[in-house]
């Protein structure tokens, strides 16, 4: 007779009462998941009482690390004044003005509470506008689980259709086949198809929807000139162009767009922007903002959301974004390029067939000798994604935590000291798994 540890025991008593045991299939890890005590700075505490090095930051949404003073302080002030009310508060007007002050392509600015929230209205707003039915996106490409922005993520590879022609294929079952038809899928990163299939819909988009740095095509950056042709070839054609930045954003003062000679006429906003509390924003060219402006008649896209610019969200979200200024973007855009040339460094060490990509406080480690260029070259199979998961639990038993991918996000609340240590752990994993590569 063996005492289940109390994570084991926490999840027994999950899986009575949720499907699978959560609510965020994120969280599972084999044979069980661990359970949060607390966190502080860039650690983790779980309720076994072991402290690990975060760097999965709740996939990408805690800039600053776990509990930052500044932010305790100001939600806990805003806490005892109270956390929602059915008026306004200035909190939402004062974090507004301070979010287009960071980027000139943010003209206005609306909350919303996820990056899904985000995403579905930056495609609502796309359709008002437009007066159009049709999106794009890429193939492959994560943009939480509206039904239009979800499409063509499949763990089928025999669902992909042909490489000059991407299927618009479902995520979730049951997903309308009329939804599937008004989403049009580009390959990533390759102009010359991206515009033939655009060009088979022309008059029919409302809009391009992007990732600078997919996540879900191992992150790796979106070239330079497939964005200046697809800013191009939406402007010459009557649709927008939208920026998914919900995970992005934390890379430059105004978000990846900001490496690229190119504005977007939308961005979707979430994760870091809310401060560690739930979040989504969009910001974009105030003419077409106006589609959710009611005060001239009925919005064209009427835009509501219960707990959208609650002020305790506001609040932390201001706190983290006043402290996540230009000096603070490039130390940990810094950092990042010391975490992926040090990963290298490991990689080179070890003498496994393994690879770095990401850029600034993003990285990627794939266990293979070169990264992927698209989504179909960032498939896993069972077989490397059960090699992937035996490296990312070999971190997480060295007391590291990163995204089940083998990403990590960076947050301000770590030091060239913890860089350091998480690549030497990077060394030990890679060394432990080189026998199966
Ligand atoms: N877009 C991107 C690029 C994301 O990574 C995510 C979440 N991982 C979303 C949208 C959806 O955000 P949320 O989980 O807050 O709904």
């Amino acid at each position: 007779h063996t005492t289940l540890s109390k994570s084991a025991a926490l999840f027994e008593r999950a899986q009575a009462v949720m499907p699978g045991g959560c609510s965020r299939n994120t969280i599972l890890r084999k044979p069980h998941p661990i359970y949060a005590e607390r966190g502080a700075g860039c650690h983790v505490y779980d309720v076994e009482g072991v402290r690990r090095t975060d760097f999965a930051n709740n996939v990408a949404s805690l800039i600053h690390g776990h509990a930052p003073p500044a932010i305790v302080a100001a939600v806990g002030e805003q806490l005892r004044k109270g956390t929602a009310f059915t008026v306004g508060t200035e909190a939402e007007i004062a974090y507004a003005e301070h979010m287009c002050g960071r980027n000139p392509a943010f003209e206005k600015i609306r909350f919303v509470n996820s990056g899904t929230e985000a995403v579905m209205a930056s495609l609502k707003a796309a359709r008002a506008f437009t007066r159009r039915p049709k999106i794009a996106k890429v193939e492959g490409a994560y943009h939480g689980l509206y039904d239009y922005a979800e499409v063509s993520q499949t763990a089928k590879p025999e669902n992909w259709g042909q490489p000059e022609h991407p299927s618009s294929v479902a995520v979730s079952r049951g997903t309308p086949r009329r939804a599937l038809d008004d989403v049009v899928v580009i390959p990533f990163n390759d102009v010359e198809r991206a515009l033939a299939i655009l060009d088979g819909n022309r008059d029919q988009l409302a809009c391009v929807l992007v990732d600078l740095l997919p996540h879900r095509i191992g992150v790796i950056p979106a070239a330079k000139d497939f964005v200046r042709a697809l800013r191009r070839w939406t402007e010459q054609n009557g649709a927008l162009l939208v920026f998914d930045e919900v995970i992005t954003f934390r890379s430059n003062v105004g978000g990846a767009q900001q490496w690229y000679d190119v504005q977007p006429d939308i961005t979707a906003l979430g994760k870091m922007i809310g401060g560690g509390f739930p979040v989504g924003g969009i910001a974009g060219r105030a003419e077409v903002m106006e589609v959710m402006n009611p005060l001239n008649g009925p919005a064209p896209f009427p835009l509501y959301g219960t707990f959208s610019a609650n002020p305790v969200t506001m609040i932390a979200g201001h706190t983290a974004m006043e402290l996540y200024d230009r000096e603070a973007v490039d130390r940990l855009n810094a950092l990042g390029d010391r975490a992926r040339s040090l990963i290298g460094e490991a990689i080179r060490t070890a003498d496994v067939p393994a690879c770095v990509t990401g850029r600034g406080s993003m990285f990627r480690i794939h266990l293979s000798a070169e990264g992927p260029e698209n989504y179909r070259q960032a498939y896993l199979s069972p077989d490397r994604a059960a090699l992937l998961s035996k490296f990312v639990g070999h971190l997480f038993e060295g007391g590291l935590l990163v995204v089940e991918t083998g990403t990590g996000f960076l947050s301000t609340a770590m030091s060239e000291q913890d860089v350091d240590d998480m690549a030497a752990l990077v060394l030990d994993a890679l060394r432990k798994i080189k026998p199966c590569l």
